[in-house]
């Protein structure tokens, strides 16, 4: 079998698996998952594990999180085609490509865009190399900084994700969020219970905030994360 018919099943696999599993429910997630080539946002090492359900070591101790997890905060985040997206974390760039393959589809009028941010610059090397072989990197804008500080250049922001666990939700965050925006973010200790958080901004710019269940993540670092 040729390779890129190989992780295609394979992409068809883990979806199968996550709808089976009662994750996957949105029609634009599946497109993404079906779509984005994770095997090119993974080290050379674990390429045939690229569709296996769960994170993956990157570069800088950090890691590529689990299709789940993805699946679980795209579709949280209703993300849609035409929406601008903040992602802090950029880590392999994979999440960014799922976001950018939903709001800004090929042949789609809606051009949404996604900005994402990252504190270590080797990761921010590997994630472009990784954008640009996949053909993302005109969708993605990738930024060296600390994304707790969010990227007010660009702001405001339909969508916002955090793709690292911290103390708290950083209050720059929530003002660069649009009104009717959505945010999701792991908020909790290193190591420790995290839980994932649904942050949603009225009208009038009063936020609610839902809690979605348990999970793990790396650290959140920067002025407004773990010190
Ligand atoms: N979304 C990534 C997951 C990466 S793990 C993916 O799909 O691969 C989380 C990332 O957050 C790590 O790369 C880490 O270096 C980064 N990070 C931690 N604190 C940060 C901060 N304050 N600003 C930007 N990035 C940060």
């Amino acid at each position: 079998m040729r390779e890129e018919e190989f992780f295609r099943k394979e992409r068809e696999r883990l979806v199968r698996q996550l709808e089976e599993e009662g994750i996957l429910k949105d029609p634009h997630v599946k497109r993404a998952l079906l779509k984005v080539p994770r095997e090119e946002f993974v080290l050379p090492e674990y390429r045939r594990y690229a569709y296996v359900d769960r994170p993956l070591p990157i570069l800088a101790g950090q890691t590529i999180s689990a299709p789940h997890m993805c699946c679980i905060m795209c579709q949280a985040l209703e993300l849609k085609p035409g929406h601008k997206v903040l992602e802090v974390g950029t880590g392999s760039g994979y999440h960014a490509a799922l976001c950018a393959e939903i709001v800004a589809p090929e042949n789609s009028e809606k051009k949404g865009h996604v900005y994402t941010i990252e504190i270590v610059p080797e990761l921010v090397k590997f994630a472009m190399e990784n954008l640009k072989r996949a053909g993302y990197l005109d969708r993605v804008t990738v930024v060296h900084g600390d994304g707790t500080k969010g990227l007010p250049e660009y702001a405001p922001y339909d969508r916002i994700l955090v793709t690292a666990a911290g103390p708290d939700v950083p209050p720059p965050l929530i003002e660069q969020l649009k009104e009717g925006g959505k945010l999701v973010m792991p908020i909790g200790p290193p190591y420790g219970l995290q839980i994932l958080v649904l942050v949603e901004k009225d009208k009038n710019g009063k936020c609610r905030y839902r809690n979605l269940g348990g999970c793990l993540f790396v650290s959140l670092r920067g002025e407004y994360g773990w010190k």
